[in-house]
């Protein structure tokens, strides 16, 4: 069947009382669905004996070992609620490299001698799994006969209960881990880079008076970016299906030029989803804040408050797979891709991250006291000069195949990693630098009523939405994550070196104070002045997107990692490798297998779009522009039909130079993996260009009704 504009009226058609929203009413104000489904400290004291709560507690509140003795009284409970509340079986989620969730299911019931069955869940079983890992990616940390992995229970991630029409599963956030003990997953290295971060800061805050802090969590607060389009257009996409992106499509006559979508009023089926998967994100205690519409058309953002590292982490890869499984329910598909659209802004996820006392204090408030002050310019300080340092490493933290159209093209940060202070922050900076005491700023209500102490905005001046890490009030916010992304890499690495640079700082700090007589505000500026000085290259307040910037930034050296090839060496570099070894959060072998994964996606997932690419030309948009030119030659029209010939001619030249790069016997025959992704980058993507630039003049040509792919105009604008 010729595909006409039908589907559109079709996919239109979604009304609010139509079968699609299900039976739920969610005008009903229900007070109780926050947490809900969630096994939560209150419900953990509820339900627990009184003794197992304070000691769960304890290792929630202060990261401290748990006393595995207590599992078997934690199973039970577990057990019981989980019982009560539907759920027939229990998993042990867990997050290997491949940046997604993985589970495998077990039932609660078990036969009895009798012929019945009977519910069991033991301490054994909530601590420790052992899952048929063999499949998962380890990057040579162990060979596929050497299969052994074990996931083991956190328990600073609380139990939930995912509900399905036919029914309920008890999910137990894990580590996952070798036989051997390396870490094979995002959350170890994640866990382990908190605790450093936690002991260097401890370590720092005594230097200024501070000795009651026990723990010091890092938080985060993602800000997620997607699109949402109708799933009669996904499904007629082989590209999107395959993908997750589109790989061909001629850009619309109308794309985002007319600003009328961003922050634009919310249509109504795509509002009924939001509120729908807020309701879901409540019950499994994920606290959603805002929404709204976000620059290209079909395009939303959604953010929870922040959490701990740890946790956030643990909700955001949940949150992604509630947004997509709600969007089945309103015929809606979202899509998490960072670049679904070519010539369309695509999307990202914004990191913002701070550290926090388990007694509530944000160390990267500026405060209005005047220790409290210097004690955050040295926090900040310590970021400043990390980031400069790992610049690098932070931009491998984020490479992938997606992020490869988006950074860099003029509406995301460039690869290229700098910090953005704001007017005031950059002031007092500046007059630290100088050796001078800030001024007092033009806003009187700012300063701090002595000359010496800097005047500290409560919000760091204007915004800068071109800059990669920016201080943003409280906290920095790295922006350059992208959609479909774990927050566990790119926050264990921002956790690792702020920690290294918190140390080198408090090293100098600790003996410039046992001086006699020596007073902190004399003996800390001198160092934040050096500090900053050496690091200070990493500062940029202007344009990011600008060409002049990636002139200036190559003047200061700054790293311009283009692409993810370029970027993945800095995760196995020397300087790299003696951090994370020194802080125990991740070894060389553990280092060296993340970088022979992320490679090894990078190859495989390109290799698949080349495919996907190829095959839809052959066997989708060839045949169409043939059928097309039949017509225009039995309507006799040699001129538009030599045309079109020539636009075939070119494509089936392309065709055949994509697969030509894309054969396995043309790939370079080398040991290093990397080698494999850099004649990826280098011949098999040109190809693809070559390929779906003539697939999009073909579709400005040929008969409307012979295309066969739903188009930008289509996918983006029917909502
Ligand atoms: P903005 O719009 O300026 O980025 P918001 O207050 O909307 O500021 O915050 C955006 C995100 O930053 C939210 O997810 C929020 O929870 C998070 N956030 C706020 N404070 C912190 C913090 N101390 N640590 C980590 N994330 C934070
Ligand atoms: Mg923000």
């Amino acid at each position: 069947m010729p595909r006409i504009r039908q589907q559109n009226v079709l996919a239109a058609q979604w009304a609010p009382d139509g079968p699609t929203i299900g039976t739920r009413d969610l005008t009903v104000r229900d007070n109780q669905v926050f947490g809900q489904n969630v096994f939560s400290p209150a419900i953990q004291r509820q339900r627990l004996p009184k003794d197992v709560y304070k000691k769960l507690t304890q290792t929630l509140a202060r990261g401290e070992a748990l006393d595995t003795s207590l599992a078997d009284a934690v199973a039970l409970a577990l057990k019981e609620w989980a019982l009560e509340k539907g759920a027939t079986h229990y998993t042990h989620v867990f997050q290997p490299l491949t940046g997604l969730t993985a589970e495998k299911h077990d039932s609660f019931y078990g036969p009895t001698d009798e012929g019945t069955s009977l519910a069991s869940f033991s301490g054994k079983e909530l601590i420790q799994a052992e899952p048929d890992a063999s499949s998962f990616p380890t990057g040579g940390v162990r060979a596929t006969f050497e299969a052994r992995g074990y996931t083991a229970w956190d328990p600073t991630s609380p139990a939930f209960i995912l509900e399905n029409p036919n029914g309920a599963l008890l999910c137990i956030p894990t580590a996952f881990v070798s036989w051997t003990g390396e870490a094979l997953d995002t959350k170890i290295p994640l866990l382990r880079s908190m605790d450093a971060l936690s002991k260097s800061a401890i370590n720092a805050l005594k230097l200024f008076g501070k000795d009651q802090v026990h723990r010091i969590f890092t938080t985060v607060g993602p800000e997620q970016e997607y699109f949402l389009i109708d799933e009669q257009y996904f499904y007629e996409r082989p590209d999107l299906v395959t993908t997750g992106r589109t790989l061909f499509g001629a850009k619309p006559p109308k794309g985002h030029e007319l600003d009328d979508h961003y922050f634009g009023s919310i249509p109504e089926r795509v509002l009924a989803y939001m509120l729908d998967v807020e309701q879901e994100l409540a019950k499994l205690g994920i606290p959603i804040k805002t929404r709204h519409n976000e620059v290209a058309p079909s395009q939303y953002e959604i953010a929870p408050i922040f959490e701990n590292s740890n946790v956030g982490a643990d909700h955001q890869q949940l949150t992604m797979q509630i947004m997509q499984n709600v969007a089945r329910q309103y015929g809606l598909i979202a899509l998490l891709h960072e670049k679904p659209f070519a010539g369309v802004n695509g999307s990202g996820k914004h990191n913002n991250w701070s550290m926090g006392t388990d007694d509530g204090e944000n160390l990267l408030e500026p405060g209005d006291t005047p220790g409290e002050n210097w004690q955050f310019l040295f926090f900040a300080t310590a970021v400043i000069k990390a980031v400069n340092k790992h610049q690098g490493l932070l931009r491998a933290t984020v490479a992938s195949p997606g992020q490869d159209h988006r950074l860099g093209a003029n509406e995301a940060p460039p690869a290229i990693i700098s910090i953005f202070l704001g007017d005031e922050l950059q002031k007092v900076f500046d007059a630290i630098e100088k050796g001078r005491a800030p001024k007092a700023s033009s806003q009187p209500d700012l300063g701090l009523g002595t000359p010496v102490l800097p005047p500290l905005p409560k919000h760091g001046g204007d915004r800068n939405r071109t800059s990669p890490f920016a201080f943003t009030g409280n906290k920095f916010e790295f922006r350059a994550l992208g959609s479909n992304q774990s927050l566990g890499l790119p926050n264990t690495v921002l956790n690792t070196i702020v920690a290294e640079a918190i140390d080198e700082l408090a090293k100098e700090l600790a003996p410039a104070l046992k001086k006699r007589g020596a007073e902190l505000e004399e003996v800390l500026p001198p160092i934040l002045q050096k500090a900053y000085s050496e690091n200070k290259q990493i500062v940029f307040n202007g344009d990011n997107y600008s060409e002049k910037w990636h002139k200036e930034a190559a003047k200061r050296g700054l790293k311009n990692l283009a692409a993810t090839p370029d970027a993945l060496p800095e995760l196995v570099s020397k300087q790299t490798i003696s951090l994370f070894t020194k802080y125990d959060v991740l070894n060389d072998r553990e280092l060296h297998s993340r970088y022979e994964v992320f490679a090894e996606q990078y190859s495989t997932k390109l290799n698949i779009e080349a495919e996907t690419t190829a095959d839809i030309a052959k066997t989708l948009l060839l045949p169409a522009a043939v059928r097309h030119l039949g017509l225009l030659l039995s309507a006799e029209l040699p001129q538009l039909a030599s045309e079109v010939r020539e636009l075939i001619d070119e494509f089936t030249f392309a065709i055949t130079k994509l697969e030509e790069a894309n054969d396995a016997e043309n790939y370079p025959k080398s040991d290093d993996i990397l080698d494999e992704a850099k004649y990826i980058h280098e011949t098999v993507i040109p190809a693809m260009d070559g390929v779906r630039e003539v697939g999009d003049k073909l579709e400005q040509v040929v008969a409307d009704d012979l295309w066969p792919l739903p188009k930008y105009s289509e996918i983006l604008f029917i909502k």
